[in-house]
């Protein structure tokens, strides 16, 4: 073996992008005597809404699924009613509708982008459909327009998935900044922004942030925080209703804080992965992900290739072909109606959603996170080559 030959590590399909600064900020949080929500899940909370935009209420939460139950809760959404979400999602987007004794009914998506289909959902739409939750899938954002236009059409609330949605601009504006009811973030480790865990529910509408800030914490009227801060008898707090405990720890906020600081930097380097991804797999038999149209833009959460029905290869033999390389990846999304649990309890076959059905065949996502190096962007786009042409090819 010359030393030119010798293995390299792994590289894995995603990777949180920490610095000394992160380490020092949940440090120094860890040394202040308050690790739990506090100070600094306060002011997260603040830069977080003022990122976005003006007027925003921004209530900071242990997860993004936590986060959309509590939207759904605050909106009202119980048993017999019907909720409209993309089959192209995570189970947590359906499930949050299931807590609440409500019933999912999931939508087929458009075969570019893979987000929501609205004529597919006009379709699905019934006397008893309350609410929409559209996910900006890969962070390519759904049309606001659109969006919008249909929910007043059918008198639904909107709860934004926007997991893999920060940030990015729609119609020239941020996710999360808009008519919506409620947007919802998350902080799991492989998201733009990351707390470990953690979430952001963003909302225009002053009581739906009191509801979700009581139920977040066991329907308590005030934060732990006033608790043993406010100047009134710090023994009393009232019990409002039977809530939830989705509270975001000091600790996690800490490190969410230098994480946004850091948001459009980190924002910027999987944007150039992803151009040098474009350029590098281009001619090849796959489909490149949907790129963003005018005065939208794409947060590069997942880069999710389609094999053509020309590779030399199947969609597993691909992921086997890449690890042998040395080179993680991943499968966005098993779609819901394949699940055992979606397909069986609400009787759903692969033909009810011919696109997501057949997209599922055919994607991978390849690895993206903001630490890669330019050597990591050159392995992959090397590895992929060399699979799909039967060699590394020139670069
Ligand atoms: C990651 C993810 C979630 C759940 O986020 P958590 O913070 O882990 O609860 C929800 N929806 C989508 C589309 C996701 O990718």
């Amino acid at each position: 073996m010359t030393p030119t030959e010798v293995a390299e590590e792994f590289l894995p399909f995603a990777r949180p992008d920490i610095t000394e600064d992160e380490v020092e900020a949940v440090t120094t949080a860890l040394r202040s005597g308050w690790i739990t929500t506090g100070p600094s899940a306060a002011a997260f909370e603040r830069e977080f809404a003022d990122f976005l935009g003006p007027d925003l209420h921004a209530v900071a939460v242990n997860s993004a699924t936590a986060g959309l139950h509590l939207a759904l809760e605050a909106l009202g959404i119980g048993p017999g009613d019907e909720v409209l979400v993309p089959t192209w999602t995570f189970t947590a987007t359906a499930e949050v509708v299931r807590y609440l004794g409500a019933t999912p009914v999931l939508v087929d998506v458009e075969p570019g982008s893979l987000n929501l289909d609205f004529e597919a959902a006009a379709r699905a739409v019934t006397p008893r459909t309350r609410a929409i939750i559209p996910v900006h899938f890969s962070g390519l954002p759904v049309s606001r327009t659109t969006l919008a236009d249909f929910a007043a059409a059918h008198d639904l609330r909107v709860v934004e998935d926007a997991a893999h949605a920060f940030p990015v601009y729609s119609e020239s504006r941020l996710v999360g900044d808009s008519a919506s009811d409620a947007v919802i973030f998350s902080f799991y480790s492989t998201k733009t922004i990351t707390t470990g865990e953690g979430g952001m529910l963003v909302t225009s509408r002053p009581e739906l942030a009191k509801r979700a800030r009581t139920m977040r914490l066991h329907g308590i009227s005030r934060d732990v925080f006033d608790r043993y801060t406010s100047t009134k008898p710090s023994w009393h707090y009232e019990v409002v209703a039977p809530g939830f405990k989705y509270n975001l720890t000091d600790l996690a906020a800490a490190m969410g804080r230098v994480q946004l600081r850091r948001a459009r930097e980190m924002a910027s380097a999987r944007k150039s992965i992803a151009d040098r991804y474009n350029y590098g797999l281009a001619g090849l038999p796959l489909t490149l992900p949907q790129g963003p149209v005018e005065a939208n833009g794409h947060a590069w959460h997942v880069y999710s290739i389609r094999l053509g029905s020309d590779a030399p290869i199947s969609r597993d033999g691909f992921i086997e072909a890449l690890v042998e390389r040395g080179v993680g990846t991943s499968v966005h999304f098993i779609p819901l109606h394949l699940h055992p649990y979606w397909r069986d309890t609400y009787h759903l076959a692969p033909e009810h959603f011919p696109v997501a059905t057949e997209a599922f065949g055919r994607v991978v996502s390849l690895p993206i996170f903001s630490s890669m190096t330019d050597h990591d962007v050159q392995r992959v786009i090397a590895a992929t080559r060399e699979v799909l042409l039967g060699t590394a090819g020139a670069q």
